[in-house]
């Protein structure tokens, strides 16, 4: 629990779509590797994503996609 895991949640759609730059990308890719709240948000964000990609042609109701997220929020605290 440090101020690096602020900064790597506050980042986590950032780093997701590859917007971060190198230096930025670099630092957070380390601390996601080595804390488990952070890493295992990271984790459950991609898979989220992949989810609902993969069934964009079924209705993905926006409050259990907030629902999950605001859980994925919880678990750095
Ligand atoms: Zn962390």
């Amino acid at each position: 629990m440090s101020g690096h895991c602020d900064e790597a949640l506050a980042q986590l759609y950032t780093y997701l779509d590859g917007e971060l730059d190198e230096v930025a990308f670099t630092r957070i890719r380390a601390h996601i590797e080595e804390c488990h709240p952070c890493g295992g948000a990271y984790a459950f964000e991609e898979r989220l994503r992949v989810v609902v990609r993969q069934r964009l042609q079924e209705e993905v109701p926006e409050e259990v996609v907030a629902r999950l997220r605001a859980v994925v929020a919880r678990l750095c605290r």
